[in-house]
């Protein structure tokens, strides 16, 4: 288990306590039941079947596409109003701002960190 070093929410489950679907988060304490990970430094405590590991942060963006009924979810968890409408975004993996996806790019400039990252999935379709 100690491999797996980086988690993200099974599911958007965990959005409650700070989850953000298709965020990673360093894992720093597992046990049998549980684990705990700095969620935008805190120690937020989670049962393992809430979350999906990975042993790497992601390089690239990551793409989350929510059901009209996980993207009203989603927007009330974190205070927007909850017409929020949009549906495809990206996250990005250097400091986890969202980035709304209007037309699929090879890769996209998150405005919050300045950097560039590869669009991971995307497809030309
Ligand atoms: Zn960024």
């Amino acid at each position: 288990m100690s491999h797996l070093a980086w988690a993200s929410s099974a599911e958007g489950k965990g959005a409650e306590r700070g989850l953000r679907r298709g965020a990673w988060y360093p894992v720093l304490e597992t046990s049998d039941r549980f684990v705990v990970l700095d969620v935008n430094d805190i120690e937020v405590r989670f049962t393992r079947e809430r979350l999906r590991f990975r042993a790497a942060p992601p390089s690239g963006w990551t793409v989350v596409q929510l059901s009209p009924e996980e993207a009203t979810a989603e927007a009330r968890a974190h205070g927007h109003p909850d017409t929020e409408g949009v549906r495809v975004y990206l996250v990005c993996p250097g400091c986890h701002s969202r980035y709304h996806l209007r037309e699929v790019a090879q890769e996209a400039r998150c405005e919050e960190c300045g950097n560039t990252y590869p669009v991971h999935g995307a497809t030309t379709a």
